[in-house]
């Protein structure tokens, strides 16, 4: 199956659509969720190094990300700063962290009882 095929009788998109992927290098819903965008842009990886590049760019259009810890897919906004940015993590996986008033940023749990008997 060609790309175009799959873009066209699988997914089913309109002209429109089609267009805002290839030419606007953007995801064909506005409403899908990170993780629908995620399963889009692995099955066009599959298509070659153009659609690979495609992905690379709809991924980075759509302001997504994968989670540093468990991997997932997560848009931006909804992602959490640790360590003033060395790393991004998700929603669930940001319970596993404690948040540091004095360097406004996510941190282990160990190291923020470090802090505190300083
Ligand atoms: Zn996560």
């Amino acid at each position: 199956m060609t790309l175009l095929k799959y873009l066209r009788y699988e997914l089913a998109l309109s002209r429109d659509q089609m267009i805002r992927i290839i030419v606007r290098r953007r995801s064909p819903f506005t409403d899908w969720n990170a993780n629908e965008i995620q399963i889009f842009c692995d099955r066009l990886t599959e298509y070659g190094r153009k659609a690979e590049q495609l992905a690379t760019d709809v991924k980075s259009n759509s302001d997504i990300d994968n989670c540093h810890d468990c991997g997932i897919a997560t848009f931006y906004n909804d992602m959490h700063s640790c360590y003033q940015g060395d790393f991004y993590v998700c929603e669930n996986c940001v319970e596993s962290y404690a948040y540091s008033d004095y360097q406004d940023t996510y941190i282990n749990y160990d190291d923020n009882d470090e802090e505190k008997y300083e």
